[in-house]
């Protein structure tokens, strides 16, 4: 596949957009003609520096409001794109990219489009250029591919052709057996991107929430086999107006672009093969998670460790070298790391004490350490001591790392590099039997890159975005999780300044785990145990309770058990929900107690509840759980 995108779709000054698009691994680009207006150097510098970096200019794009305008503006419109087609000689661009006309004065009379694209042909071909038309989905009269081909084909000059983008394409729901209709060598450009599932107008829509493939909810994947399956082989290039790429950074923007293509062909070749070979290992099956990585300095591990034994862990085993010990309660595993000079000294100095990584346990790690290379995702390594265990990890989110296990073979990491305390088996507990869900924050920009991330590596299912009520603002909040549950973690971000969220990314210097659920088959034994064991929790309004009986009518015993507890409830067609939330560590983490019977979301309606009561001590000075 010959991978490009689209200038507009990165941040920044040109010239260092072209060399972000290089470094990510593109084949070509396009250049957005805004992007060159305003650019410092000449359209022939640029071309210069297009090929010196060892890309392809794919188009020039866009050339707006040409075909069908009245007979006094069309000498000017022909005259304006000899211009554009000088600019196109210089940057060494050999297509043009038009997008069907949205002007009010232009016609949709079907005879003189096809006339002015058939003396555009003509001047195109004297100069050895080429030109594709493209359907806006809120062209004024052309807003459908099928009209666009219909069109290029009675045209029937051979310097123009079609240009075809998912985005306008699916946005107007347009089907995609259609695109078998196509003729595959006449479509000179496919472009692509994705977008959530939104009702709005088109324009809107399509200028601020394109996003890469992956990220959305357009069926792109059918969109992209279907012109595979008929055999198209020309350029595959992103163009994606996104309002929070605009904000980011170019070079993580165009890494996850590269990204988003590379996992879009590996989707679209397994669902067409065998016409097309997988270049790719498949997605990563995650069993669950194995441990959860603390870092700690000598200041902190003492409230750390009364947090995790007010919670029913107990010391279960000490790493044989390292200062790195191993609390246990059932199958969940948190292991507390102070080694100085280590990856998670240096975690724990910039964000205080806090989850500095995930251990995952997988199915055939070296063939998702392969998919991860391939996807540019990086490795990590630290030095070990000879006779231990090296426990390949990757670089995540805000600089935490995630382990990767075999699943099955966990034990012997356990057994050949920790010495077993208390017989290793951790204490009576709390009845908390493993990990549910691990909650990340981060900032609201970085929410689609890391999507990405965990849908591109394991094989894992997205929820679409829920909108989330906090006391001082919105929260945006997404769920991944993997086939039976094993791994689930939901991506919050906030856009408003005073959020928890917010509020957690500035306190912790950036983005990491915020909440960890843990799993109870029985929480109400669980909440009096662990306030047995003096774990402090969140409480919870009386007024939650009274609009809980209103809602659910639960049963007088059971609503009291709840309210004593400060134990909150939801119920949805697949069962019930009860959440025990912990006071905050040092104003960074919590965690949640959960049950589920037969429940499978993640109470979003109790979350405003949650965030209220929490918000109750943003002013609070307090520093431990
Ligand atoms: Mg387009």
């Amino acid at each position: 596949m010959f991978t490009s995108i689209a200038t507009c779709s990165l941040s920044g000054a040109l010239e260092l957009k072209l060399r972000a698009i290089a470094q990510a691994g593109f084949n070509g680009v396009e250049i957005f003609e805004n992007d060159l207006l305003t650019a410092q150097s000449s359209a022939r510098e640029i071309g210069t520096l297009i090929r010196e970096l060892g890309l392809k200019c794919t188009a020039f794009q866009p050339f707006r409001d040409f075909e069908g305008m009245p007979d006094n503006l069309r000498p000017q419109v022909f005259a304006r794109i000899e211009r554009k087609f000088d600019v196109m000689e210089e940057l060494g661009a050999e297509l043009l990219l038009i997008c069907s006309n949205v002007s009010p004065v232009s016609s949709g009379d079907r005879g003189r489009i096809v006339a002015d694209f058939r003396e555009l042909g003509e001047r195109a071909a004297r100069r050895g250029l080429r030109v594709g038309y493209e359907a806006l989905a809120w062209g004024k009269h052309v807003w459908d591919h099928r009209e666009a081909w219909s069109i290029v084909r009675e045209t029937g000059h051979p310097a123009i052709g079609l240009i075809l983008d998912s985005f306008h394409s699916l946005a107007r729901a347009i089907p995609t057996e259609s695109l078998r209709e196509i003729d595959p060598a006449r479509v000179f450009l496919v472009q692509l991107a994705d977008a959530p599932a939104l009702q709005m107008d088109y324009v809107s829509w399509g200028r601020h929430f394109r996003n890469m493939p992956g990220q959305g909810e357009l069926p792109v994947i059918d969109f992209v086999a279907e012109l595979l399956q008929k055999g198209y082989s020309n350029v595959m290039s992103l163009e994606i107006f996104n309002d929070r790429f605009r904000s980011s950074s170019a070079s993580a923007v165009a890494l996850d672009g590269h990204r988003s293509l590379t996992l879009l062909y590996d989707q679209v070749a397994r669902r067409i093969a065998p016409r097309l070979t997988p270049a790719l290992p498949p997605r990563a099956r995650v069993r669950g998670v194995e441990f959860l990585e603390f870092a700690a300095n000598e200041n902190e591990i003492g409230q750390l460790e009364s947090l995790f034994t007010s919670l029913g862990f107990s010391r279960a085993g000490k790493h044989k070298s390292k200062e790195v010990t191993r609390w246990r309660q059932n199958g969940i595993n948190i292991v507390i790391n102070s080694e100085p000079d280590s990856f998670a000294r240096a975690y724990g100095s910039m964000h205080g004490a806090s989850v500095c990584a995930l251990g995952l346990s997988i199915e055939n790690v070296p063939s998702a350490l392969s998919r991860a290379q391939a996807l540019q995702i990086r490795r990590f390594s630290q030095p070990i001591v000879p006779g231990e265990m090296s426990i390949p990890s990757l670089h995540a989110i805000g600089g935490s790392l995630i382990y990767l296990m075999e699943a099955g073979s966990e034990a012997e990491v356990w057994d050949t590099d920790f010495m077993p305390v208390n017989g290793g088996s951790g204490g009576r507990g709390a009845g908390l039997l493993r990990v549910d869900h691990v909650a990340q924050t981060m900032h609201y920009e970085e929410m689609l890159s890391w999507l990405l991330y965990y849908v591109a590596l394991f094989e894992v299912s997205k929820a679409p975005v829920v909108q989330i009520a906090d006391p001082l603002g919105l929260v945006q909040t997404q769920t991944i999780e993997s086939a039976e549950g094993g791994m689930r973690i939901t991506l919050n971000g906030s856009s408003s300044p005073q959020t928890l969220a917010s509020r957690f990314l500035q306190g912790f210097h950036g983005a990491g785990v915020q909440h960890i659920a843990l799993a109870s088959a029985d929480i109400l034994a669980s909440a009096r145990r662990l306030r047995e064991l003096g774990l402090a929790t969140l409480p919870i309004p009386p007024n939650y309770y009274e609009d809980l009986q209103a809602r659910f009518g639960l049963d007088q015993q059971l609503l009291a058990q709840l309210k004593e507890l400060n134990i909150l409830y939801d119920r949805d067609n697949d069962g019930e929900y009860f959440q025990l939330v912990s006071r905050a560590f040092a104003k960074r983490f919590f965690f949640e107690i959960v049950e589920r019977r037969g429940y499978r979301a993640f109470g979003a309606a109790n979350v405003a509840i949650r965030l209220a009561a929490q918000s109750r001590y943003r002013d609070d000075a307090q520093i431990g759980p």
